[in-house]
């Protein structure tokens, strides 16, 4: 227990970080920059610590953009407006997203703008070689340390800890939680205070603003922590935030707002 536990907690946050911060954040809707260099770094940082979930940032940046587009249309990826149940619009959001990675479909220039690629890698990271190579890790971990019976139930989650990241937003944020601004889909701020997605659950000041940095702010209890780590890599020059006055407009407005 007193291995497993931690293990699974690092796992799931670890993961979620570089899911919203690289792929999201970044290969998404560009909210900052960075050199070729660092981008490589982080592609290989988001397979280590990814594992047997890596995402290719070239599929989900250029899936999600779509969303951002057709949001709660037809031509959402996914909506739970018009898939049936969360493991219909789950299998829906994989299928799409294996069609993009591998140019199975082609896909309109205006979402593959600036999405970055490095197609060596991503057949690599995405192969059965690297996925059963961190699952026989993963597995020998819980081998070795899983000394409850019921411990190895977390063993599956950790399997699926892409897909179920996507589903607690793309699924949870768009049914339940409350809104800051009426916007034209069904995007919710999910949790009021966010301890489990990193920031993602403000999803509906996220649809409002795509490209803002800080999913949060808009509330006060609305902390976003991977507002915070951007704030450093940017203080560090590792990226660099993109339309940081703007970001700071907006959130001066929003706040009289807030207090008229
Ligand atoms: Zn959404
Ligand atoms: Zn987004």
């Amino acid at each position: 227990m007193e291995v497993i536990i931690p293990f699974f907690i690092a796992h799931w946050y670890l993961s979620l970080f570089f899911q919203t911060f690289f792929l999201h954040r970044y290969a998404s809707h560009m909210a900052f920059s960075m050199s070729k260099r660092t981008e490589k770094i982080f592609f290989i940082l988001t397979w280590f610590f990814q594992g047997s979930n890596y995402l290719s940032p070239y599929g989900y940046g250029i899936m999600h953009r779509m969303h951002h587009a057709f949001a709660d249309t037809p031509n959402d990826p996914h909506s739970p407006k018009y898939d049936e149940s969360i493991f219909k619009m789950m299998w829906k959001t994989k299928t799409i997203y294996s069609d993009i990675t591998s140019k199975k479909v082609k896909v309109d220039p205006r979402f593959t703008k600036d999405v970055p690629e490095w197609p060596a890698f991503d057949k690599f990271a995405r192969s059965w070689v690297s996925r059963l190579m961190w699952g026989a890790l993963y597995f020998s971990v819980y081998l070795v340390f899983a000394d409850q019976w019921w411990l190895w139930l977390f063993l599956p989650i950790q399997f699926a800890l892409s897909p179920i990241h996507g589903a607690i937003i793309n699924w949870f944020a768009h049914k339940y939680g409350y809104r800051n601004y009426e916007v034209g889909d069904t995007s919710r701020n999910f949790l009021p205070v966010d301890f489990l997605m990193m920031g993602e659950s403000y999803h509906n000041n996220h649809h409002k603003h795509g490209s803002r940095p800080n999913f949060g702010g808009i509330r006060w209890h609305e902390i976003d922590p991977t507002y915070y780590m951007i704030r450093l890599l940017d203080k560090m020059k590792v990226i660099k935030i993109n339309e940081y006055a703007r970001e700071v407009k907006i959130e001066k407005k929003e706040r009289k707002k807030e207090a008229a």
